[in-house]
């Protein structure tokens, strides 16, 4: 096996901002995994905010991409994940994007999708869509962005929220996607009371469930809320690999799993199988990645309740293709081998 890894810079369709901030670009590092013949894609999506960068993605894949050139098998992911966590514990995004690389370089190798390598069939039906993220604007932009969204097709929105408008945001949405789902992220943004009384009257208006109300250090705060809620909890900050399941067990309705939080699908496995052993609904989220990511999330939406896959959804262009999407709905059964990633 021998492998390689490029920085892509990607640039947003319109800017994209949620409680902590304001993104217009972003970097992504594409590794390829050369086999045999084949080639498999991932990519690291690194967020500043769990501690990575391109800088530490670019200087620890040197030492990921010498365990996987090491390993007796492009099969044996599950020796090489374990391998990559004593090396990079602490950079999830970088040992996901080799980790995707090499499932989808395996799907290349047996000539088949990944779903089906996780034992998973294709049946459209019982596979959620993702939604289309709205982030924070001013409100007639967001209701605007909302309305182009429902008419395109998408049939469920999630809204950014953390500001000092967040219910006249959610009434000015509704009003013009009358029919979509919609949910909430409010990014920690919000104090344990508050986030309460939001979560109350955010009821009025239908809203499907609220993701990370509080800040993930205060887990007793994410309890509070939980116990009070009308509406139920999803915890994304919260639950970052399956060893946060317990703890959070009780304090929320659905763990969001991300393949760059937990370092990519091998853990995302792990993650879903605890989450389900403590009763949690499962959804999958992104960061704004490409398509050599995201591709890699999709085949897991057969084992999802909810998905948000919408990252490369909101690039002005991606250098790479996926499985194909249609009003929200990815479609696995087009996808012949591997994941579906593929540079354009
Ligand atoms: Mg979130």
């Amino acid at each position: 096996m021998n492998a390689h890894f490029e920085t892509v810079e990607l640039t947003l369709d319109v800017p994209f901002t949620i409680s902590r901030g304001t993104t217009t670009t972003t970097e992504n590092v594409v590794v390829t995994i050369d086999h045999d013949g084949e080639t498999g894609y991932g990519a690291a999506a690194p967020s500043r905010h769990y501690g990575e960068t391109t800088g530490t993605v670019e200087a620890l894949l040197p030492e990921l991409v010498a365990v996987v050139e090491n390993a007796e098998s492009p099969h044996a992911r599950r020796a090489i994940h374990e391998e990559m966590l004593s090396v990079a514990r602490d950079n999830p995004a970088a040992r996901a994007a080799v980790d995707i690389a090499l499932w989808d370089l395996a799907g290349k190798l047996l000539d088949q999708p990944v779903y089906r390598l996780l034992g998973l069939g294709d049946d459209p039906e019982s596979r959620p869509p993702t939604s289309f993220t709205v982030g924070i604007d001013e409100t007639a932009a967001m209701k605007r962005r909302a309305r182009e969204a429902a008419r395109a097709g998408y049939p469920v929105l999630k809204v950014k929220l953390g500001t000092d408008r967040d219910l006249r945001i959610i009434e000015a949405i509704r009003a013009v996607a009358p029919d979509v789902d919609i949910r909430v992220d409010a990014n920690e943004a919000w104090t344990p009371k508050e986030a309460v009384r939001k979560c109350r009257e955010l009821a009025d208006y239908d809203v499907e469930f609220v993701e990370q109300p509080v800040p993930a250090e205060n887990p007793e705060g994410l309890r509070f809320v939980y116990e009070r809620s009308p509406l139920p909890i999803a915890a994304d900050e919260s639950c970052l690999t399956a060893t946060d399941i317990p703890t959070i067990a009780d304090r929320c309705d659905i763990a969001n799993l991300k393949l760059m939080k937990t370092g990519g699908i091998t853990p995302a496995l792990d993650l879903i199988r605890t989450a389900r052993a403590h009763g949690l609904e499962v959804m999958c989220g992104c960061m704004l990645e490409t398509n050599a990511a995201i591709a890699g999330g999709a085949h897991l939406l057969p084992l999802l309740d909810y998905a948000d896959l919408d990252g490369s959804l909101l690039l002005e262009a991606d250098p790479y293709g996926g499985v194909p999407i249609s009003q929200g709905r990815f479609d696995l059964g087009a996808v012949d081998a591997g994941t579906g990633a593929l540079p354009r």
